[in-house]
């Protein structure tokens, strides 16, 4: 089987993380963990959780961190995120979610943090158009890339609607967290040596491309660097 992998997608709303990062958990066959996706389904299951969440998410505001850490820290420790990897999509996306995440997984075992770049305008435009299936999660958009049937999911026949939050206040209200809350994000993981900053425009298989071919270049990197270390280890007697 692939190589699994360890990644982070960043980005503002809008920029295609939860596109990319379904595309990413097929093509590494590791799971894609959206904070977004569980809030939803929850809010949709009127569990005691989703009781919780849901003035959160109609407002555009982020659910506390406490309890989005122990959500993504259960679903990481299971069996196939642990052994294989992960595809993170809207998590961290606070500093204290990222220490948090520091503390789970050992940030040198990130293979990369993609951070997804995109004008405010594009984002407008992409958002008012954007689709999502209740059932699956799967993007859409009405003008670049609607369901076959109207209304119908491609991959599970579930509803395609649009989602509660993309109303233009909450749009702008979750923009300013971003710009607040996660922006900083950016620097803290470049410091780190883990950010890859990738142009969120083009088709999705481009952006695909783009994010699979700076991970497989860090993983010969890092190959060319483990064997150099290796080769000037002291050869014994
Ligand atoms: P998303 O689908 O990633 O745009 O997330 C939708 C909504 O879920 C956000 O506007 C927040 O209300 C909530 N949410 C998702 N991920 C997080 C997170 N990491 N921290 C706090 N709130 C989150």
């Amino acid at each position: 089987m692939a190589r699994g992998a360890r990644v982070v997608v960043l980005g503002k709303q809008g920029a295609g993380k939860g596109t990319q990062a379904v595309r990413l958990s097929r093509h590494y066959v590791v799971p894609h963990i959206s904070t977004g996706d569980t809030f939803r389904a929850a809010v949709r299951q009127g569990s005691e959780f989703g009781r919780l969440a849901k003035p959160y998410l109609d407002a555009g505001d982020l659910v506390p961190d406490d309890i989005v850490i122990g959500v993504v820290r259960e679903r990481l420790e299971r069996r196939d995120a642990a052994q294989r990897g992960f595809i993170l999509d809207g998590f961290p996306r606070t500093v204290g979610q990222a220490e948090a995440l520091g503390e789970i997984v050992i940030p040198s075992e990130l293979d990369v943090v993609v951070n997804l770049d995109i004008d405010t305008d594009t984002i407008l435009i992409r958002l008012a158009g954007r689709r999502v299936c209740e059932d699956c999660g799967t993007n859409y958009s009405v003008i670049e890339n609607p369901p076959r049937v109207r209304g119908i999911c491609d991959v599970c026949g579930g509803e395609v609607v649009q989602r509660g939050d993309d109303t233009e206040d909450a749009i702008r209200r979750r923009l300013d967290h971003y710009e607040r809350e996660t922006a900083p994000l950016v620097s803290w993981y470049a410091r780190q040596g883990l950010l890859a900053t990738l142009p969120a425009i083009g088709t999705p298989d481009e952006v695909t491309d783009r994010i699979v071919g700076r991970i497989h270049q860090r993983w010969s990197t890092q190959e060319v660097t483990t064997a150099a270390s290796v080769e000037s280890q002291p050869v014994p007697d």
